[in-house]
């Protein structure tokens, strides 16, 4: 299939930086969110995005409003469901994710590929919602889109080659570069990732060291462009907690076991970048 029409569904952190890389390789994008302000909020994040980029001579200023015409907004399926490729994008929640890929299905042709970023959640699982497992794939994307080279791409227990292929070359397509991974939790990233984000919230909660420290002993010993608990305010509090227990659940670890000050932070509200305040307070 020649794919031209893609449709994201939820405009959130990842979901307007997914819309964006592809409009910005040409792509027609229709971006779905449950509300209007939601969407308007996943509009202006990628404005800002593209000034910024225009403003370091990453791309013109005349293809600003080329790309930000590509982008469609909707908080209707029915009227995302006209795509020749579908991303999904929505909060970490299995149920919550079943229930987007059922009502897509119905609504979808038989060849549309099916993608779902989670960074956890079994491909195989949510691929066996839907009448089209060999079709369905896991499209990882990494935090901030437009700048992380990398997508890790997940094979489910039952993708098809073809799919990998397309998808692989998809990616290329966006000029990131793909990496395979099998469905396992957490695939590679993550597996690898939170474990030690999660030890840089113990060292916290036990008075191992501050958290400017924390983060500074990874920043300037290990070469990490970013410390840990800063990196966890980027990508969210919540999403941490949510990955460590498909991990916990997945291998029934204990070391996969959630920091309490990560639980607390997550129960306050303090989600990170988002929400004002994490490990760090934001303006
Ligand atoms: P987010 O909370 O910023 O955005 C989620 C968006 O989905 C919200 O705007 C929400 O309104 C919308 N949504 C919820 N239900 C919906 C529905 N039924 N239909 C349409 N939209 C709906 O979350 P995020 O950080 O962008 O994460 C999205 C997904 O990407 C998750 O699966 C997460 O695990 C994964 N991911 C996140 C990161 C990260 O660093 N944040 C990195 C890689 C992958």
């Amino acid at each position: 299939m020649n794919i031209k029409k893609i449709t994201v569904a939820g405009a959130g952190t990842m979901g307007n930086g997914i819309a964006q890389v592809f409009a910005q390789s040409g792509f027609e994008v229709t971006m779905l969110d449950v509300k209007d302000e939601f969407l308007q909020h996943g509009v202006k994040t990628i404005k800002k995005n593209l000034a910024r980029m225009a403003g370091k001579g990453k791309i013109e200023k005349s293809e600003i409003d080329i790309i930000n015409d590509r982008i469609k907004t909707t908080t209707k399926t029915s009227e995302a469901a006209d795509c020749d490729f579908l991303i999904e994008a929505i909060f970490e929640n299995f149920d919550a994710k079943t229930d987007i890929f059922r009502e897509f299905d119905f609504l979808c042709g038989s060849d549309v590929i099916f993608a779902s970023n989670t960074s956890s959640i079994s491909i195989t699982s949510l691929a066996a919602e839907t009448s089209r497992p060999g079709k369905f794939i896991g499209m990882h994307f990494m935090n901030p889109v437009p700048v992380m080279k990398l997508v890790e791409i997940i094979r489910g227990l039952t993708t098809d080659d073809e799919t990998i292929e397309t998808v692989v070359s998809l990616s290329k397509k966006l000029s990131k570069v793909p990496l395979e991974a099998n469905d396992y939790p957490g695939f590679v990233a993550n597996r690898v990732l939170m474990p030690m984000i999660n030890e840089a919230c113990f060292c916290l909660m036990e008075g191992v060291a501050e958290r400017e420290a924390i983060d500074g002993v990874m920043k300037l010993g290990m070469a990490h462009p970013m410390g840990p608990l800063a990196l966890a305010d980027l990508i969210g509090l919540d999403i941490c907690l949510s990955i460590l227990r498909v991990l916990q659940d997945g291998f029934g670890d204990p070391k996969y076991r959630p920091c309490p000050l990560l639980v607390k932070k997550v129960e306050a509200g303090h989600l990170g970048r988002k929400t004002g305040r994490g490990f760090y307070t934001y303006d």
